[in-house]
Protein backbone atom coordinates (compact mmCIF):
# COMPACT_ATOMS: atom_id res chain seq x y z
CA UNK A 1 0.00 0.00 0.00
CA UNK A 2 1.41 3.67 -1.01
CA UNK A 3 0.08 6.35 1.83
CA UNK A 4 0.45 9.72 1.20
CA UNK A 5 -0.63 12.97 3.10
CA UNK A 6 -1.98 16.24 2.16
CA UNK A 7 -2.42 15.38 -1.82
CA UNK A 8 -3.85 17.77 -3.81
CA UNK A 9 -6.47 16.29 -5.68
CA UNK A 10 -6.83 18.88 -8.26
CA UNK A 11 -4.50 17.18 -9.98
CA UNK A 12 -6.32 13.82 -10.32
CA UNK A 13 -9.35 14.96 -12.13
CA UNK A 14 -9.54 15.97 -15.17
CA UNK A 15 -11.98 19.66 -14.15
CA UNK A 16 -8.42 20.30 -12.63
CA UNK A 17 -10.02 21.42 -9.46
CA UNK A 18 -10.28 20.06 -5.98
CA UNK A 19 -8.96 20.22 -2.40
CA UNK A 20 -6.94 18.46 -0.21
CA UNK A 21 -6.79 14.51 0.45
CA UNK A 22 -5.35 14.27 4.25
CA UNK A 23 -4.94 10.92 3.71
CA UNK A 24 -4.22 9.61 0.38
CA UNK A 25 -4.21 5.47 -0.05
CA UNK A 26 -3.32 3.68 -3.07
CA UNK A 27 -4.13 0.02 -2.48
CA UNK A 28 -1.69 -2.36 -4.70
CA UNK A 29 -4.58 -5.49 -4.92
CA UNK A 30 -7.81 -6.24 -3.77
CA UNK A 31 -6.41 -7.56 -0.39
CA UNK A 32 -5.38 -3.95 0.53
CA UNK A 33 -8.06 -2.41 -0.33
CA UNK A 34 -10.43 -4.77 1.57
CA UNK A 35 -8.02 -4.53 4.77
CA UNK A 36 -7.92 -0.77 4.48
CA UNK A 37 -11.90 -0.39 4.49
CA UNK A 38 -12.50 -3.03 7.41
CA UNK A 39 -10.11 -0.43 9.17
CA UNK A 40 -11.45 2.45 8.20
CA UNK A 41 -14.94 0.87 9.14
CA UNK A 42 -13.66 -0.21 12.48
CA UNK A 43 -12.26 3.62 13.24
CA UNK A 44 -15.76 4.89 12.45
CA UNK A 45 -14.12 7.06 9.33
CA UNK A 46 -15.26 7.49 6.18
CA UNK A 47 -13.76 7.39 2.66
CA UNK A 48 -14.11 8.61 -0.97
CA UNK A 49 -13.55 6.48 -4.14
CA UNK A 50 -11.18 7.71 -6.98
CA UNK A 51 -10.62 6.60 -10.11
CA UNK A 52 -9.73 8.47 -13.32
CA UNK A 53 -11.60 11.40 -12.26
CA UNK A 54 -12.98 12.21 -14.94
CA UNK A 55 -16.67 12.98 -13.65
CA UNK A 56 -15.82 14.54 -10.23
CA UNK A 57 -16.21 18.26 -9.12
CA UNK A 58 -14.41 18.53 -5.85
CA UNK A 59 -14.91 21.14 -3.54
CA UNK A 60 -11.52 23.38 -3.33
CA UNK A 61 -11.90 24.96 -0.39
CA UNK A 62 -12.40 21.47 2.13
CA UNK A 63 -10.01 18.56 2.99
CA UNK A 64 -11.22 14.94 2.56
CA UNK A 65 -9.87 12.68 4.89
CA UNK A 66 -9.60 9.44 3.67
CA UNK A 67 -9.27 9.86 0.11
CA UNK A 68 -8.65 5.96 -2.07
CA UNK A 69 -6.79 6.33 -5.49
CA UNK A 70 -7.95 3.40 -7.37
CA UNK A 71 -5.20 3.29 -9.77
CA UNK A 72 -3.06 0.02 -8.75
CA UNK A 73 -5.30 -1.83 -7.30
CA UNK A 74 -6.16 -4.76 -9.86
CA UNK A 75 -4.46 -4.14 -13.56
CA UNK A 76 -5.46 -7.32 -14.82
CA UNK A 77 -7.06 -8.35 -17.94
CA UNK A 78 -7.73 -12.20 -18.93
CA UNK A 79 -9.57 -13.97 -21.40
CA UNK A 80 -11.80 -16.95 -19.56
CA UNK A 81 -13.01 -18.46 -22.39
CA UNK A 82 -13.55 -17.41 -26.16
CA UNK A 83 -15.00 -13.71 -26.24
CA UNK A 84 -15.33 -13.64 -22.19
CA UNK A 85 -12.32 -10.99 -20.23
CA UNK A 86 -12.11 -10.23 -16.64
CA UNK A 87 -11.16 -6.98 -16.46
CA UNK A 88 -9.49 -5.33 -13.33
CA UNK A 89 -11.54 -2.15 -12.21
CA UNK A 90 -8.25 -0.12 -12.20
CA UNK A 91 -7.43 -0.73 -16.23
CA UNK A 92 -7.73 2.69 -18.14
CA UNK A 93 -10.16 2.34 -20.97
CA UNK A 94 -7.69 2.67 -23.55
CA UNK A 95 -5.55 -0.10 -22.04
CA UNK A 96 -8.67 -2.63 -22.17
CA UNK A 97 -9.25 -1.58 -25.54
CA UNK A 98 -6.45 -1.77 -27.46
CA UNK A 99 -5.72 -5.79 -25.37
CA UNK A 100 -9.33 -7.13 -26.62
CA UNK A 101 -8.74 -5.82 -30.10
CA UNK A 102 -5.55 -7.38 -30.59
CA UNK A 103 -7.13 -10.63 -29.23
CA UNK A 104 -10.06 -10.40 -32.32
CA UNK A 105 -12.52 -8.90 -30.01
CA UNK A 106 -14.27 -5.49 -29.75
CA UNK A 107 -17.47 -3.39 -28.89
CA UNK A 108 -17.34 -0.21 -26.77
CA UNK A 109 -13.70 1.59 -29.07
CA UNK A 110 -15.76 4.65 -28.96
CA UNK A 111 -15.15 4.80 -25.37
CA UNK A 112 -11.15 5.19 -26.10
CA UNK A 113 -11.23 8.97 -25.54
CA UNK A 114 -12.72 8.66 -21.78
CA UNK A 115 -9.97 9.73 -19.23
CA UNK A 116 -11.04 6.83 -17.05
CA UNK A 117 -10.79 3.89 -15.37
CA UNK A 118 -12.44 0.63 -15.60
CA UNK A 119 -14.27 0.69 -12.20
CA UNK A 120 -15.50 3.96 -12.99
CA UNK A 121 -16.82 3.40 -16.20
CA UNK A 122 -18.86 0.24 -14.33
CA UNK A 123 -20.57 2.94 -11.54
CA UNK A 124 -21.37 5.51 -14.16
CA UNK A 125 -22.52 2.90 -16.38
CA UNK A 126 -20.80 5.18 -19.33
CA UNK A 127 -21.19 4.81 -22.70
CA UNK A 128 -22.23 6.64 -25.95
CA UNK A 129 -24.98 8.80 -26.84
CA UNK A 130 -26.23 8.11 -30.34
CA UNK A 131 -24.20 10.22 -32.82
CA UNK A 132 -23.52 7.93 -36.33
CA UNK A 133 -25.47 5.55 -34.97
CA UNK A 134 -23.08 4.21 -32.39
CA UNK A 135 -25.23 3.91 -29.40
CA UNK A 136 -24.27 1.84 -25.90
CA UNK A 137 -23.59 1.74 -22.49
CA UNK A 138 -21.09 -0.70 -20.84
CA UNK A 139 -23.50 -2.46 -19.26
CA UNK A 140 -24.57 -3.79 -22.47
CA UNK A 141 -21.27 -6.21 -22.30
CA UNK A 142 -20.89 -6.93 -18.88
CA UNK A 143 -21.94 -10.33 -17.49
CA UNK A 144 -20.75 -10.14 -13.52
CA UNK A 145 -19.54 -7.40 -11.51
CA UNK A 146 -17.24 -8.11 -8.59
CA UNK A 147 -17.44 -5.91 -5.74
CA UNK A 148 -16.60 -5.74 -2.24
CA UNK A 149 -19.76 -5.73 0.00
CA UNK A 150 -18.89 -3.14 2.85
CA UNK A 151 -21.61 -3.82 4.65
CA UNK A 152 -21.10 -8.13 4.93
CA UNK A 153 -17.37 -7.54 4.38
CA UNK A 154 -17.69 -10.06 1.46
CA UNK A 155 -16.32 -10.25 -2.51
CA UNK A 156 -19.41 -10.87 -4.29
CA UNK A 157 -19.74 -11.53 -7.82
CA UNK A 158 -23.61 -9.88 -8.64
CA UNK A 159 -25.18 -10.84 -11.87
CA UNK A 160 -25.97 -7.56 -14.31
CA UNK A 161 -29.53 -7.94 -13.62
CA UNK A 162 -28.80 -7.25 -9.78
CA UNK A 163 -26.66 -4.18 -10.44
CA UNK A 164 -29.69 -2.08 -11.76
CA UNK A 165 -28.14 -0.45 -14.56
CA UNK A 166 -29.77 2.59 -16.07
CA UNK A 167 -28.67 5.28 -18.75
CA UNK A 168 -25.44 6.75 -16.42
CA UNK A 169 -26.77 5.08 -13.37
CA UNK A 170 -25.65 1.95 -11.47
CA UNK A 171 -26.83 0.64 -7.65
CA UNK A 172 -23.16 1.28 -7.21
CA UNK A 173 -24.20 4.66 -6.76
CA UNK A 174 -25.58 3.75 -3.39
CA UNK A 175 -22.03 3.49 -1.58
CA UNK A 176 -23.02 0.32 -0.72
CA UNK A 177 -19.94 -1.55 -2.68
CA UNK A 178 -16.67 -1.11 -4.04
CA UNK A 179 -16.44 -2.24 -7.65
CA UNK A 180 -13.27 -4.59 -7.82
CA UNK A 181 -13.23 -5.83 -11.60
CA UNK A 182 -16.06 -7.46 -14.04
CA UNK A 183 -16.64 -10.09 -16.51
CA UNK A 184 -17.54 -9.24 -20.27
CA UNK A 185 -18.53 -10.76 -22.92
CA UNK A 186 -17.47 -8.95 -26.86
CA UNK A 187 -17.67 -10.20 -30.37
CA UNK A 188 -15.07 -10.86 -32.94
CA UNK A 189 -14.37 -7.95 -34.62
CA UNK A 190 -11.53 -7.30 -37.36
CA UNK A 191 -8.56 -5.27 -35.81
CA UNK A 192 -8.82 -2.58 -38.56
CA UNK A 193 -12.64 -2.23 -38.06
CA UNK A 194 -11.65 -1.38 -34.04
CA UNK A 195 -8.75 0.79 -35.43
CA UNK A 196 -11.27 2.68 -37.95
CA UNK A 197 -13.85 2.90 -35.09
CA UNK A 198 -10.91 4.65 -32.90
CA UNK A 199 -9.98 6.77 -35.29
CA UNK A 200 -13.59 7.91 -36.01
CA UNK A 201 -13.97 9.07 -32.22
CA UNK A 202 -10.77 10.65 -31.46
CA UNK A 203 -11.17 13.07 -35.01
CA UNK A 204 -15.34 13.59 -33.46
CA UNK A 205 -13.70 14.53 -29.97
CA UNK A 206 -11.36 16.53 -31.74
CA UNK A 207 -13.43 18.46 -33.33
CA UNK A 208 -16.60 18.84 -31.03
CA UNK A 209 -15.04 18.44 -27.73
CA UNK A 210 -13.85 21.65 -25.72
CA UNK A 211 -11.52 20.98 -22.93
CA UNK A 212 -9.90 24.56 -21.72
CA UNK A 213 -7.44 23.50 -18.89
CA UNK A 214 -10.36 20.93 -17.94
CA UNK A 215 -13.58 19.53 -18.03
CA UNK A 216 -15.16 16.93 -16.39
CA UNK A 217 -18.09 15.88 -19.50
CA UNK A 218 -21.46 16.04 -19.50
CA UNK A 219 -23.20 17.76 -16.53
CA UNK A 220 -26.79 16.53 -16.84
CA UNK A 221 -27.46 13.63 -18.02
CA UNK A 222 -31.95 14.58 -18.05
CA UNK A 223 -32.42 18.01 -18.99
CA UNK A 224 -33.89 20.26 -21.26
CA UNK A 225 -31.20 21.42 -24.61
CA UNK A 226 -33.21 24.37 -24.90
CA UNK A 227 -32.51 25.75 -21.19
CA UNK A 228 -29.63 24.80 -20.71
CA UNK A 229 -28.82 26.92 -24.17
CA UNK A 230 -30.58 29.68 -22.60
CA UNK A 231 -27.89 29.87 -19.65
CA UNK A 232 -25.28 29.83 -21.79
CA UNK A 233 -26.18 32.66 -23.95
CA UNK A 234 -27.17 34.77 -20.92
CA UNK A 235 -25.61 33.38 -17.55
CA UNK A 236 -23.28 30.39 -18.54
CA UNK A 237 -19.88 31.85 -17.28
CA UNK A 238 -17.95 32.70 -14.01
CA UNK A 239 -14.91 33.95 -13.93
CA UNK A 240 -12.87 30.90 -14.75
CA UNK A 241 -15.43 28.77 -15.70
CA UNK A 242 -18.04 28.45 -18.78
CA UNK A 243 -20.29 26.35 -20.58
CA UNK A 244 -18.10 25.24 -23.95
CA UNK A 245 -19.06 27.31 -27.02
CA UNK A 246 -20.33 24.36 -28.81
CA UNK A 247 -22.40 22.06 -26.11
CA UNK A 248 -23.82 23.99 -22.95
CA UNK A 249 -24.08 20.47 -20.75
CA UNK A 250 -20.00 20.35 -21.25
CA UNK A 251 -18.43 23.10 -18.42
CA UNK A 252 -15.02 23.95 -19.30
CA UNK A 253 -12.24 25.96 -16.58
CA UNK A 254 -9.79 27.91 -18.06
CA UNK A 255 -7.66 27.06 -15.33
CA UNK A 256 -8.49 29.84 -12.80
CA UNK A 257 -11.88 28.51 -12.36
CA UNK A 258 -12.97 27.06 -8.58
CA UNK A 259 -15.71 24.74 -7.45
CA UNK A 260 -17.44 27.97 -6.46
CA UNK A 261 -17.90 29.26 -10.41
CA UNK A 262 -18.93 25.77 -11.26
CA UNK A 263 -21.55 24.81 -8.79
CA UNK A 264 -22.87 28.44 -9.54
CA UNK A 265 -23.58 27.49 -13.33
CA UNK A 266 -24.98 24.17 -12.04
CA UNK A 267 -27.26 25.67 -9.63
CA UNK A 268 -28.47 28.47 -12.45
CA UNK A 269 -29.37 25.33 -14.63
CA UNK A 270 -31.52 23.52 -12.25
CA UNK A 271 -32.68 27.01 -10.95
CA UNK A 272 -34.12 27.62 -14.55
CA UNK A 273 -35.41 23.67 -15.11
CA UNK A 274 -37.04 23.95 -11.84
CA UNK A 275 -38.91 27.66 -12.41
CA UNK A 276 -40.02 26.32 -16.01
CA UNK A 277 -40.94 22.55 -14.14
CA UNK A 278 -38.57 20.94 -16.43
CA UNK A 279 -37.06 18.04 -15.33
CA UNK A 280 -32.97 17.92 -14.83
CA UNK A 281 -30.62 14.89 -13.19
CA UNK A 282 -27.12 15.99 -13.12
CA UNK A 283 -24.58 12.90 -14.03
CA UNK A 284 -21.56 14.67 -12.35
CA UNK A 285 -20.35 13.05 -8.86
CA UNK A 286 -20.37 16.12 -6.51
CA UNK A 287 -17.89 15.73 -3.19
CA UNK A 288 -19.16 18.02 -0.84
C1 LIG B 1 -13.23 14.53 -22.07
C2 LIG B 1 -14.26 13.66 -21.44
C3 LIG B 1 -15.12 12.93 -22.24
C4 LIG B 1 -16.12 12.13 -21.67
N1 LIG B 1 -16.93 11.42 -22.50
C5 LIG B 1 -17.86 10.61 -21.96
C6 LIG B 1 -18.70 9.82 -22.81
O1 LIG B 1 -18.60 9.85 -24.04
N2 LIG B 1 -19.60 9.00 -22.22
C7 LIG B 1 -19.75 8.92 -20.85
O2 LIG B 1 -20.58 8.13 -20.38
N3 LIG B 1 -18.96 9.65 -20.04
C8 LIG B 1 -18.03 10.50 -20.54
N4 LIG B 1 -17.23 11.24 -19.72
C9 LIG B 1 -17.41 11.19 -18.25
C10 LIG B 1 -16.51 10.18 -17.50
O3 LIG B 1 -15.37 9.82 -18.26
C11 LIG B 1 -17.30 8.93 -17.13
O4 LIG B 1 -18.37 9.25 -16.28
C12 LIG B 1 -16.44 7.84 -16.45
O5 LIG B 1 -17.26 6.72 -16.27
C13 LIG B 1 -15.86 8.25 -15.11
O6 LIG B 1 -14.87 7.29 -14.73
P1 LIG B 1 -13.64 7.66 -13.79
O7 LIG B 1 -12.75 6.49 -13.71
O8 LIG B 1 -13.03 8.93 -14.20
O9 LIG B 1 -14.40 7.83 -12.40
P2 LIG B 1 -14.23 8.97 -11.30
O10 LIG B 1 -14.59 10.28 -11.89
O11 LIG B 1 -12.94 8.85 -10.60
O12 LIG B 1 -15.37 8.53 -10.28
C14 LIG B 1 -16.74 8.68 -10.58
C15 LIG B 1 -17.56 8.10 -9.41
O13 LIG B 1 -17.38 6.69 -9.37
C16 LIG B 1 -16.94 6.27 -8.08
N5 LIG B 1 -16.02 5.16 -8.32
C17 LIG B 1 -14.96 5.16 -9.17
N6 LIG B 1 -14.36 3.95 -9.17
C18 LIG B 1 -15.04 3.18 -8.29
C19 LIG B 1 -14.91 1.83 -7.84
N7 LIG B 1 -13.96 1.02 -8.31
N8 LIG B 1 -15.80 1.36 -6.92
C20 LIG B 1 -16.79 2.18 -6.43
N9 LIG B 1 -16.95 3.47 -6.81
C21 LIG B 1 -16.11 3.95 -7.74
C22 LIG B 1 -16.25 7.50 -7.49
O14 LIG B 1 -16.26 7.45 -6.07
C23 LIG B 1 -17.10 8.63 -8.05
O15 LIG B 1 -18.24 8.80 -7.23
C24 LIG B 1 -16.22 12.06 -20.27
C25 LIG B 1 -15.36 12.81 -19.45
C26 LIG B 1 -14.40 13.61 -20.02
C27 LIG B 1 -13.48 14.39 -19.14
Amino acid sequence: MIEKSEVNLANKTTFKIGGIAKHFFIPESDVELIELIKKLKKENKSWYILSGGSNLLIDDQKQYENVIYMEKMDTTITMTEEGCFYIGASNRIQKIIRKVNKLGYGGFEELFCLPAMFGGIIYMNAGIGGRNNVKFNISDFITKVKVFDIESEKIVLMNKEDCNFEYRKSIFKNGNFIILGAEIKLEKQKIEDSNNRIEKRIEYCKNNQEWGKGCFGSCFSNFSPRILKIVSLFCGNRKGVRMARNNSNWLVNDGTGSYNDAITIINRCCFLHRILHREIEREVIIWK
